[in-house]
């Protein structure tokens, strides 16, 4: 088991066409602790240190593309899923900061997901040259307005604007939801066709409802089984959540009328919610690591978790996770058994300073707060892969007599 800290990477985009004549608000600053400066509107100068920091004007020229970006954040998720640990990746900003870009990438810039599907088929077959089988799981979802849609379900549209998904906890599985579209794939070819299918619907619906993909939250998941070949009898299990969450961008440049206030309401209550989860894990793991301090200078009490470890099952009730369909869904992956991490997009430019430090204020807190990986060991499945094999081995030799 591992305790960690959610990893956070800042990604500042390169200056828009339009914002040509704009000043620059924020540098990164390559130091041994990546650091972002920023000026404020009223001049002064704020910094903030985070895991990692991609910028492609300030420092050498790889420091902000897309394999960069990918090799320092995606690539070990791919490898912590391939050991059966649950891992998670989440973009936060405000909308045309890079999120996307980022998560899914366009053109022939491809982002973390595409990048990570390709990867784990190649590992695939790394696994297989160990004997080891490795399964492939995709499923794509989205949250609008607090409704949770399949974006794999090839249903008509307008049957899935009603048929819409419920979230659920179940007692072993964790947060699951029932009736989602998991679609086994063999080659990353299939996941591609997947991820276009999904992101085809995502604008189509939002064209029907008016709405643009930047004001829904879209969740891709990953699940990765390695069942053995060998001696070994356990299956490992993982999922991979891939979140390219809506635009972070406050109330007050929605338009306060109809339809989209409806809609900034509902982007804001996930959002708020999420900022809320992260706020009350960050203190609750800073008590727990109090409590633990004082313990230790009274003496033999001082047994117990690790440093400000992750929030107890006991007390998880206690942080609103159930406010929103976000924070439920994403519920494991910021207090429970996933490693995660957070790419934080923000704009260089000076018209953008107050979302800017808003969402670099966001991810220092996020960066508090601890998640506790573990591997994920399926015996039954493993054992019955290992019984059917040694059947197959069986009627072989009695074939062969
Ligand atoms: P968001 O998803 O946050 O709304 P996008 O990812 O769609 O924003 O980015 C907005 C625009 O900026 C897109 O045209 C995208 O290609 C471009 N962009 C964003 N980040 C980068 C980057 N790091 N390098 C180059 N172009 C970028």
């Amino acid at each position: 088991m591992s305790v960690e800290n959610i990893h956070v990477a800042i990604r500042i985009r390169p200056m828009s066409e339009s914002e040509d004549q704009v000043s620059r608000c924020a540098v990164c600053v390559p130091t041994a602790q990546p650091t972002v400066v920023v000026q404020a509107s009223d001049g002064q100068i704020k910094s903030f240190t985070y895991d990692h920091c991609f910028s492609s004007l300030e420092v050498s020229n790889d420091q902000g593309t897309q394999e960069k970006v990918y090799s320092e954040i995606g690539a070990d998720l791919v490898t912590s899923a391939l050991e059966g640990y649950n891992c998670c990746l989440f973009a936060y900003g405000q909308t045309g900061a890079g999120k996307s870009h980022t998560m899914m990438g366009y053109g022939d810039q491809p982002g973390v997901i595409p990048r990570a599907v390709e990867d784990l088929f190649e590992q695939k077959a790394r696994v297989a040259r160990d004997g080891d089988e490795l399964r492939v799981w995709a499923s794509f979802v989205e949250i609008y307005n607090e409704t949770l849609r399949d974006l794999l379900e090839p249903s008509s549209l307008v049957k899935d604007q009603q048929s819409t998904l419920r979230i659920m906890d179940h007692p072993a599985l964790g947060v699951i939801i029932p009736g989602l579209v998991e679609a086994a794939c063999q080659t990353a070819l299939e996941v591609r066709k997947l991820i276009k299918f999904g992101l085809k619907k995502r604008v189509t619906s939002a064209t029907i409802m008016n709405n643009t993909s930047s004001r829904s939250h879209a969740v891709f998941i990953l699940k990765v089984q390695r069942l053995p070949r060998g001696e070994r009898s356990e299956a490992l299990n993982a999922r991979m959540n891939l979140v390219d969450l809506a635009g972070s961008e406050r109330h007050k440049h929605m338009d306060s009328q109809g339809a989209t206030f409806k809609e900034g309401c509902a982007i804001n209550q996930s959002l708020s919610a999420l900022a809320l989860v992260i706020k009350e894990l960050g203190e609750q793991q800073a008590r727990s690591f109090n409590r633990q301090r004082t313990r230790t200078f009274s003496g033999p009490l001082s047994l117990g978790p690790a440093n400000g470890s992750p929030v107890p099952e006991s007390n998880k009730e206690a942080v609103p996770f159930r406010a929103s369909k976000l924070t439920f869904l994403l519920r494991d992956s910021l207090a429970g058994n996933s490693r995660s991490r957070m790419v934080a997009a923000i704009s260089p430019a000076a018209i953008n300073v107050d979302e800017t430090i808003s969402t670099l204020r966001f991810a220092s807190s996020v960066k508090q707060v601890k998640t506790n990986a573990s591997v994920n060991v399926d015996q039954k499945t493993g054992v019955v892969q290992h019984l059917q094999a040694e059947v197959r081995r069986l009627k072989a030799l009695l074939a062969a007599r």
